[in-house]
Parts: structure tokens; sequence; C-alpha cells
């Protein structure tokens, strides 16, 4: 038998769109979920369910993991831990670089290997051309798993031996993703307040997140060279405009966590003699430990 086949553990709405892309490109796949009836309509297109998790790791070499976070991929794989060795774990689950460094020992202290991997897209993007996953661990099993990495998402980048590595970037994309939809949600709070609809400020809001690469772009060199020249942009200026968000939002008055600890943080770059300065110089502050 030489078709391909693979173990997907965890069938949130990530999981089981995993497995299903799978079974679209004819591997066999084995399937087990804490929630056994998660697995029902994957089964009736074919997959079959573990009745145990040791039963879903004896059944394949390469085992997906798709599960909240590492330490239920502890509950769920400790119990079948004997069923362990000679497993490629392709780690997808989200968590911090250190839990994903302490879950490659773990591993490898029961004769498995783990590939840290951050997928880049929701649920509709798996099993697409375009989508993105990139991946930390050893590069001999990232190459020797390429083809089935290949179905979870079209494009995989292996970034390094480090398993932590993966998950510092996935992380790293969701510090932004989620301060950058509640900006959005805030900015919705305040058009409602004010009678608008999120459908009315569409298009004002997507023209905004499309300004902001720009800005990525020009910030990176100058703070990689410690360079917060208040040349384009000063602090003080930012402060202000700050203080009218939050006054607007105030004034609306809609929930104002948000824009008040954007104030606050103005306000210590202020006290800290950054007045002159760019706003960029609010990075010094925030990457002290
Ligand atoms: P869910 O949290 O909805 O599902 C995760 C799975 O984990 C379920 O199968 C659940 O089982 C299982 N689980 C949770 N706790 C335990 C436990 N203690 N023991 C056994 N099983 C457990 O996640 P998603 O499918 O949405 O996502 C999976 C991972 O992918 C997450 O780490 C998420 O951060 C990440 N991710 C999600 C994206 C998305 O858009 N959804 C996008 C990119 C990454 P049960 O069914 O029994 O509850």
């Amino acid at each position: 038998n030489t078709k391909q086949s693979v173990t997907v553990i965890g069938l949130g709405p990530m999981g089981q769109a995993m497995a299903g892309a799978f079974l679209d490109r004819d591997y066999d796949v084995t399937v087990w979920n804490r929630t056994p009836s998660r697995a029902d309509a994957l089964v009736g297109r074919g997959a079959v369910r573990a009745p145990s998790v040791a039963e879903a790791l004896a059944a394949h070499e390469l085992v997906v993991l798709s599960l909240t976070d590492y330490d239920a991929m502890y509950a769920t794989l400790e119990p079948a831990s004997a069923a362990l060795a000679g497993r490629t774990l392709v780690n997808l689950s989200s968590d911090t670089p250190e839990k994903a460094r302490e879950a490659a020992r773990w591993a490898a202290a029961r004769g498995a290997v783990q590939l840290t991997g951050g997928v880049t897209v929701p649920p509709a993007g798996i099993g697409r051309a375009e989508s993105s996953t990139f991946y930390s661990g050893p590069r001999e099993v990232f190459d020797r798993h390429r083809a089935a990495l290949e179905v979870i998402t079209g494009r995989t980048d292996h970034r390094g031996e480090d398993p932590g590595l993966a998950a510092l970037m996935y992380q790293i994309g969701m510090v932004m993703f989620w301060t950058s939809m509640l900006s959005y949600w805030q900015a919705i709070a305040l058009a409602h307040a004010n009678g608008l609809t999120a459908a009315d400020i569409l298009p004002h809001a997507v023209e905004t997140a499309e300004s902001l690469p720009g800005f990525l772009s020009f910030y990176a060199e100058r703070i990689d060279a410690g360079r917060h020249v208040g040349d384009v942009d000063r602090l003080a200026m930012g402060t202000a405009s700050v203080e009218h968000v939050l006054h607007t939002n105030a004034d609306a008055g809609v929930d104002t966590t948000l824009p008040a600890t954007v104030v606050e943080l103005f306000r210590r770059g202020m006290d800290a003699g950054h007045t002159g300065d760019s706003f960029s110089s609010l990075v010094e502050l925030m990457r002290k430990r």
C-alpha cells in the first residue's frame, strides 16, 4: 500500500478542515477527538475513527495535532505516551515558544519528534494553494513530510531548527492580529454610537488598514538603527492626537479601555523625555523587561 497516510488529533474547526483536506487528496486518514461526535462528518467522508488515542498514534507515522494549546496535548497524549515512539508530531496548536520547546523535549524523551507549525489562515484557508504555514524543528523531518504539509497549506516555510521559532513567529503575528481587530471593534463601537453601521465605515476602515504596510517598513529600518528622530512625527503631536481619540470615544459613551491604554503609553513616553522624538521611541519603553 503506497497510499499516503496521516492521523489528525483534535477536530475543532481547524483540525476538521485539515482532516478534510487530506481526504480530498486521497490520504488514508485516521482521526481522534475528545468529543467523538466531531468526527462524524469526516467518518462519513472516509476517515477512520480511532477508538483510543493509542490506536490513533499506532495507525500512522505522521500525526497532526490541532488542539487548543499544549496543555490539551499533554492531557491527550500523556496517557498514551507508550505509543509515541517513532512518531512525527506536527503540532499546529497555538502556545508560547517556551511551551513548544518543552514539548519537543517531551516528545524526544518518548522517541517521537516534533515539528512546530504556525498556521496563518482560518479554517476556510486550509487546503488552499495560496495559504501558508511556517514551521520550525528538524529540517530533515520537514523535508521528509513536505508533501503532506503542503496539503494543509500550499505554501510552507521552514524557519529554523529551534522548535520555539514557529511559535514565536505565530505569536508575533497574533499580537498584531488581535490588537488590530480590537481597534476595528472600537471603531465600529464609535461608529454605532454615532448612528453609522460597520458597513458604512468599511471602505474607510479598509483604506486605513491598507495604509499600514508603508508605516511598517518606514519605521522598521529606523527602529533597528535606534533612530527615533522626530522629523516626520513628534510624540507630543501623537499624544495630543490619541487624547482626541480618547475624548471622542468617551463623549460617545463607548468603552475607553483601549484608547485609555494607548494614551497611557504615550504619556509614559512623554515622561521618559521623548517629547520631541518620533512615537517610534515608545518601542524603547515597550521592550523593557
Ligand atoms: P478549538 O479550540 O476550537 O479546538 C481545539 C480542539 O482541542 C478540539 O478538538 C477540542 O476537543 C480539543 N481540546 C481542547 N482541550 C482539550 C483537552 N483538555 N483534552 C483533549 N482535547 C482538548 O480550536 P481550533 O480548531 O479553532 O484551532 C486549533 C488550534 O489552531 C488552536 O491552537 C488555534 O489557536 C489555532 N488556530 C486557529 C485558527 C482559527 O481560525 N480557528 C487559525 C490559526 C490557528 P473537543 O472537541 O472535545 O472540545
